[in-house]
């Protein structure tokens, strides 16, 4: 009883404090309180060495959730309309955040932690970003049990270019996307070819796909320019033989048709949904301590651009987390000479150790997950490919981050005996208390499974 009453008084004398403090300082330059939001949790544990006191840094994605399938709730998006300083990842992490920002209230600075850091590309026997034929798999998947059923006839130039689709909204919202088989029929060309014009509307932007049986297609945007066609992919499926496919802003477009050999061709158009990474580069820099050195200097020189006052106290704090993150990479390189160098190769869930591998002299022999996201799945082939190269190489351990399904895993592990480790944490620290609860430990953490696995 008496305790509590104590705590109460404490309280009481507390917000008397902060009142005065507050009443006494002069009204000109009164500035609204940094309110500090990191998206990622080893962002935030980053931006709070160097805030030190001057700023409680929150985070907005939950521990232990991964970032890349995150998606704001309401109380998300209140967090972020609370902030005046946010700090992102960037490099394509936060694909959600950029509708977020053009609709929340408030104003606010946001620091992309990853800013001027260049992406790797895939290197040569890495199981790459995925091949021509593995997405024409995906899009035929997308397209199983579609029937052409309408038919629609082709204008024969540029101006009398038919449209695709009749102008009835879909039913029940229109974020819904139906894909149309269509039977198109072109008109008679020179050579006893085949071609004609059709409109595209495209709503939403980003990659777009165009199917047909094989020909040659241009496509022009509403100012009758020439869009540039990124890749075709070859299609056995739904009587398709090519898909074109180019990133399309929302608007209208004609499509030019020529050098077909039948008068009829299906035809489907549509977003390449699930596998369109704006962003076909890799984020994961933070798992590179010398990459979060530059996350560091990012983070302080934002800080100081919201709060210029705080410059000295963030400089001389940045200066000392960033000679830990040196210490660290120092530590990293000495346990990883405990590995035999044969011994270095590591599989992993998705392409997230990149960074990593490159800094401390290790190859990726595969991913189970052939992506820099976790969004998607693989197929049967890049399965069974990765158990080849696995065999080939004879890489002994498959790191997951925590979270991830072993199921794949454990197969290829049955198949390979290849030791599984489950708990790398990679995209989340951990609450106080458990394994990881700084950036810095985290790393630690990794390393000391992945010695342990690979020595
Ligand atoms: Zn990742």
């Amino acid at each position: 009883m008496e305790k509590s009453f104590r705590r109460l008084w404490a309280v009481v004398i507390l917000v008397a404090v902060l009142l005065s403090a507050c009443s006494t300082r002069p009204v000109t330059s009164e500035k609204p309180a940094l309110r500090v939001l990191a998206v990622e949790s080893f962002v935030a544990d980053m931006a709070q060495n160097v805030a030190g006191d001057r700023a409680q840094v929150q985070t907005l994605i939950p521990l232990g959730l991964d970032p890349h399938a995150f998606e704001p709730t309401p109380q998300d998006v209140a967090k972020i309309a609370e902030s005046n300083v946010l700090i992102v990842n960037g490099a394509g992490v936060e694909e959600w955040l950029e509708p977020v920002l053009q609709n929340v209230d408030g104003q606010r600075l946001v620091i992309e932690a990853s800013a001027g850091l260049q992406s790797r590309t895939a290197r040569e026997g890495e199981e790459a970003v995925m091949s021509p034929e593995e997405k024409a798999d995906a899009l035929c998947a997308d397209m199983k049990g579609l029937v052409a059923t309408e038919e629609k006839v082709s204008g024969t130039e540029r101006a009398s270019a038919t449209q695709l689709h009749d102008e009835h909204a879909p039913q029940g919202g229109a974020h819904e996307h139906v894909l149309e088989l269509l039977t198109l029929r072109l008109n008679a060309q020179a050579g006893n070819r085949f071609g004609g014009f059709v409109l595209l509307d495209v709503e939403e932007a980003g990659d777009t796909f165009i199917a047909a049986q094989a020909g040659e297609l241009t496509i022009f945007d509403a100012a009758g320019q020439e869009v540039e066609i990124e890749n075709t992919l070859p299609l056995a499926c739904s009587g398709l033989a090519q898909a074109w496919v180019a990133e399309l802003q929302p608007g209208e477009y004609v499509l030019a048709l020529s050098n077909f050999a039948n008068e009829t061709t299906p035809f489907v158009a549509g977003p390449m949904a699930g596998h369109h990474h704006h962003h076909e580069g890799d984020p994961h820099f933070w798992l590179d301590p010398l990459s979060a050195v530059h996350y560091v200097e990012n983070i302080r020189d934002g800080l100081i651009q919201a709060d210029p006052e705080g410059k000295e106290l963030y400089t001389k704090n940045a200066a000392a987390y960033i000679a830990r993150l040196q210490e660290l990479d120092g530590w990293i390189r000495e346990q990883v000479k405990t590995i035999p160098p044969e011994n270095r190769l590591i599989v992993t869930n998705h392409e997230s150790f990149g960074y990593f591998a490159d800094r401390y002299g290790f190859t990726v022999v595969g991913t189970i997950i052939p992506s820099v996201s976790t969004g998607s799945a693989p197929s049967a082939q890049q399965l069974a490919r990765l158990v080849d190269r696995v065999r080939s190489t004879g890489a002994k351990a498959i790191f997951l981050e925590t979270g991830s399904n072993p199921q794949l895993a454990q197969q290829i592990a049955q198949e390979t005996g290849l030791h599984v480790v489950s708990d790398l944490y990679t995209h989340s620290i951990t609450p106080p208390g458990g394994n990881a609860p700084t950036y810095i430990d985290m790393m630690k953490y990794n390393v000391q499974a992945i010695v342990q696995a690979l020595k």
